[in-house]
């Protein structure tokens, strides 16, 4: 069958490889159809893993963690739930059981994380065998916006974090996939918001998802904005998830006195901060990372009642055959991408 493997930082192959043995008790082997690529598989891809939990070897690695697949075989302990042909989501995320965040339910801030296309092999392979906890079924959501249920997985997780009460403002930093479908899923949850991003396309995209603001004009320019809708000093809320080192000082500008920011963007880089802010506004400052397996239903559930909406999301398709166009297509800004997905197509 064939696969996309990512043998070292920079050099993706499509190859044959060996199709997967029979499913262990509790796998179950699925059959991959859209794959979304995101900046993380870039900062994979070119061998930027500092943002990835530890120092664990990556390489060589099929990526693809964000994707939808049909059930083809299922291990002889799976529950009767789950049959042959059902279109799924895929979790991709495992925590280790034993860490403190694991104990405490939280399995997605685990301290030794195992994900799907990060840590074992991903989608972008023609079969693939995945544990049959980590398989949501979508009922009848297509094949490409059950691809996007990862991604909006974050958005709600980060949400949840950010804990906005109905008619809030929120500020969203970023309006790439992530940004796009937080705004979606704030406004689908009552809250009022103003998206963040240089890009003009990206911008209307946000009005799009139901932001009712979207400004950039850098950072003196953004707190203009910022101020002047909310009437005051800033926002509760801001969710930051560009990645950009510097978006947490600027969260601290736009955030008003008590309020809340998220910071869901990764980013290995260090980037000068005034602490001074935190006690002088009584910040709370709150990470985000990946989602539970509760915030993966209510995604599905999001996807679902917005599917024609977020299928402007989709702005470029490339066969397996051709992934590693797809990574470069994320990697350049002039090819002006939004959610880029590789369909993958059954194995002979
Ligand atoms: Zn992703
Ligand atoms: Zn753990």
């Amino acid at each position: 069958m064939l696969a996309a493997v990512t043998r070292s930082p920079g050099v993706m192959v499509v190859d044959d490889v060996p199709e997967p043995g029979p499913p262990g008790p509790r796998d179950v082997i699925v059959r991959p159809e859209a794959v979304g690529i995101c900046g993380s598989d870039l900062h994979f891809y070119t061998g930027d893993t500092g943002a990835l939990s530890g120092a664990r070897s990556f390489f060589p690695r099929i990526q693809g963690h964000e994707f939808s697949a049909v059930v083809e075989q299922l291990g002889r302990d799976c529950p009767a739930g789950v049959r042959a042909g059902d279109r799924v989501a895929v979790w991709p995320l495992r925590g280790c059981g034993r860490c403190y965040p694991c104990r405490s339910g939280r399995a997605n801030a685990c301290v030794s994380l195992d994900l799907v296309g990060i840590h074992r092999d991903g989608g972008l392979q023609q079969l693939v065998p995945v544990p049959v906890s980590q398989l949501f079924g979508v009922g009848d959501l297509g094949s490409e916006p059950a691809a996007f249920v990862e991604p909006m997985s974050i958005a709600v997780h980060a949400l949840g974090r950010a804990g906005i009460p109905d008619g809030e403002q929120a500020i969203i930093l970023g309006a790439g996939p992530i940004g796009l479908a937080t705004v979606l899923a704030a406004t689908a949850a009552g809250a009022r918001v103003m998206a963040a991003d240089p890009v003009p396309a990206r911008r209307d995209l946000a009005l799009t998802m139901g932001a009712e603001n979207a400004a950039w004009g850098g950072d003196g320019g953004l707190l203009d904005a910022v101020q002047a809708w909310t009437h005051g000093p800033g926002a509760p809320v801001v969710i930051d998830t560009t990645g950009d080192p510097g978006a947490l000082a600027q969260a601290t500008r736009l955030v008003c006195s008590a309020g809340r920011v998220v910071v869901v963007g990764m980013s290995a880089a260090a980037a000068p901060l005034r602490s001074g802010v935190f006690p002088e506004k009584e910040i709370d400052v709150l990470g985000s990372s990946c989602a539970t397996a509760a915030d993966f239903r209510s995604a599905i559930a999001l996807v679902q009642a917005h599917r024609e909406t977020i299928s402007a999301l989709f702005s470029h398709r490339f066969p397996l055959t051709h992934a590693r166009e797809a990574i470069e297509c994320v990697a350049n800004p002039a090819a002006g991408a939004v959610k880029v997905l590789i369909a993958v197509g059954g194995p002979g």
